[in-house]
């Protein structure tokens, strides 16, 4: 087993929020390229897509949106993940937004990610993302994309593509900023 399918194995048993343990139908570890030059962080999988795959953003409508901006962007070596690692739900069965301290929780699972990816940008994908990992004093403004430094990687504001689903934001403009990403890859 490689050491990273050894990383999303230990991820697999994790067992620290009891209220996730309870909702959950599996645990879902990042994927996609190790290393990689860019690591999209989300928020949580979703019921209709990682929760159901196994796999962060596949299956359900953000995910595909997502995938579909990496490719025209030509991106080809990019690993996607979330804060937390469980599907979170509310009373009715629903998505929630994870809490604190389950965001607090999955922490580890996420700089444990990151250490063997060794992204060079991480881009956090919504306020949520980018307030968790950038802090709540950097203001979220992806139209500006301003750059922080975080360890060895630069943190970069995106929309999540759910917004852009609801239609809070203009797809053209979503590909857009995909493909100043791009262009900031491309410098590095
Ligand atoms: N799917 C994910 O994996 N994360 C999100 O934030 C939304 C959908």
């Amino acid at each position: 087993m490689t050491a990273f399918a050894s990383l999303q194995a230990s991820m697999r048993e994790c067992c620290d929020c009891a209220a996730l343990v309870k909702c959950r139908s599996r645990v879902v570890p990042g994927d996609g390229a190790v290393p990689a030059r860019v690591m999209f962080v989300g928020i949580a999988p979703g019921r209709f897509g990682g929760d159901i795959t196994g796999v962060p953003f596949s299956g359900d409508r953000s995910g595909k949106l997502l995938r579909a901006m990496i490719e025209r962007a030509g991106i080809e070596d990019a690993f996607i993940t979330n804060l937390v690692r469980c599907n979170p739900r509310g009373e009715h069965g629903r998505n929630r937004d994870p809490l604190a301290d389950e965001i607090a929780n999955c922490r580890k699972h996420l700089e444990a990610e990151i250490a063997m990816v060794r992204p060079r940008i991480i881009v956090c994908l919504g306020a949520m993302a980018w307030r968790h990992i950038a802090g709540r004093d950097a203001a979220f403004d992806p139209t500006h994309a301003k750059i922080l430094a975080h360890a060895n990687a630069m943190l970069y504001p995106m929309y999540h593509p759910g917004y852009v689903i609801r239609g809070a934001y203009d797809a053209k403009r979503y590909m857009r900023d995909f493909r100043r990403l791009r262009t900031q890859l491309d410098r590095i």
